[in-house]
């Protein structure tokens, strides 16, 4: 791609996703959104069409062959898109122009649980946990938040890992975690304690847990106001052994609270596609609506407080598509945002499109309140985007703290 544009081959490509996610996804999105079928058969079907496990495999063994770690866009970019960073925001923004939480549940699984891993993990663990979890043969979850832990997730945290003999206990409880009911293995975030410690002093070390352990336990799916195609639940940990193997990073102890702040910063500029699936998907019904829509005689687009709300639905998609083209950019010459303006990228994606998503409630009146023009349903999934990977008080916090540094 051009610096701002998307080139032949990837507008190409998002034609072909397109097709998918009108064949497959817009017609499940009904029965995703009533809880009625769990989302990942059909996130296999998505690999599958695509060649996409396929994919994740070839960047995986390339990386290996390198004994190296791989890179971001090859751990959390394989199965969306092989590594390439362009693909992957395509992918992206098609899926959540539909349906934002079938993408959140992908996204928790490739992306957080299964990008941990790849990021963080040791060799072996890369391909024994990380490599299922990339190609969509098994189902992650990242397990981070607590019912006191959310905003302030290291300092709060109340899960613990003891050594005891050969591996760990690991006691504690997450909750509001993606994929959480259904996940085949969760990386757990605990303190590490040892005897005669301070608890203030624990390190956060980061464990994989395999559904079916002892003493753990995955709580049925919660009801949430949106993101329904994406199951969110609690883990309960009592006591739950786990060998030292699952350890992330292993016994070298590498310093998970760093691995978990890049997960985060992923998880910040990961947001801007997302905003700009929903925020072209509202722009695009309200301003046919619009056109066609008549009262008085005439079409509603032509008073002027709808067109304000045309305007800045299309405002904010040109900054948010900026953004997106930014973050890609600086990918491509192997740069990332700095923590502030990753901060920035999210806070402003994630207003922009809970903003344009209501005003497109509001510009087909009745309509807008109903299901059939999906605008309330984007809607509520964009408050989402306020809330998850750090609330929009986080983020403004974070970049008031970087603005006045030292
Ligand atoms: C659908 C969904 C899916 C999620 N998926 C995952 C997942 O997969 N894994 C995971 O680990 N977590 C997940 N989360 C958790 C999410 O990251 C947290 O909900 C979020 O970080 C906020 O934490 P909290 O809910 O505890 O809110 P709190 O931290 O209790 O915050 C409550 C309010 O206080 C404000 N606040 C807090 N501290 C300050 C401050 N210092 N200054 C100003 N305001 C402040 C917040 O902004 C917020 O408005 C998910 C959440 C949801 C809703």
């Amino acid at each position: 791609m051009s610096d701002f544009g998307w080139t032949e081959e990837q507008e190409l490509a998002r034609r072909m996703l397109r097709r998918w996610v009108t064949e497959k996804l817009e017609p499940a999105t009904d029965a995703l959104e009533r809880c009625e079928v769990p989302p990942y058969e059909l996130m296999r079907d998505l690999v599958r069409t695509f060649a996409l496990a396929d994919l994740a495999r070839a960047s995986f063994e390339r990386a290996a062959a390198r004994s190296a770690a791989p890179t971001e866009g090859e751990s959390r970019g394989g199965v969306m898109g092989g590594g390439d960073a362009a693909l992957q925001a395509l992918l992206v923004i098609e899926l959540c122009r539909v349906n934002p939480g079938f993408f959140m549940a992908f996204g928790a699984s490739v992306g957080l649980a299964g990008g941990a891993i790849m990021a963080r993990g040791t060799p072996e663990q890369r391909r024994r946990f990380g490599l299922p979890l990339v190609t969509m043969e098994q189902i992650g979850a990242w397990g981070m938040t607590e019912p006191g832990a959310g905003s302030d997730a290291f300092g709060a945290m109340r899960t613990v890992a003891r050594e005891d003999g050969d591996g760990y206990l690991l006691s504690g409880q997450k909750t509001f975690i993606t994929n959480a009911p259904f996940a085949d293995l969760c990386v757990i975030y605990a303190k590490l304690a040892r005897d005669g410690d301070q608890p203030e002093a624990r390190p956060i070390h980061a464990f994989v847990v395999e559904r079916g352990a002892p003493g753990f336990v995955q709580g049925p799916p919660m009801r949430k106001m949106g993101m329904h195609s994406s199951p969110t639940g609690e883990l309960f940990l009592e006591e739950v052994r786990v060998p030292r193997d699952h350890l992330l990073g292993g016994e070298a102890l590498v310093a998970a609270r760093d691995g978990a702040r890049d997960v985060f910063h992923g998880e910040r500029t990961g947001m801007a596609p997302m905003a700009l699936g929903i925020i072209e998907r509202c722009l695009e019904t309200a301003l046919a609506y619009s056109q066609q829509r008549v009262t008085w005689g005439r079409p509603i687009a032509e008073y002027q407080l709808v067109q304000e709300k045309l305007a800045r639905m299309f405002m904010h998609k040109q900054n948010v598509e900026n953004l997106v083209w930014k973050q890609l950019a600086l990918q491509r010459n192997r740069r990332s945002m700095s923590p502030a303006e990753a901060s920035a990228t999210k806070l402003y994606s994630a207003r922009a499109a809970t903003e344009v998503a209501l005003d497109a409630v509001q510009l087909l009146g009745g309509n807008g309140y109903m299901q059939e023009f999906r605008v309330e349903q984007l809607a509520r999934d964009a408050k989402l985007l306020q809330i998850g990977g750090g609330t929009d008080e986080i983020q403004i916090a974070n970049i008031a703290r970087w603005l006045c540094r030292d």
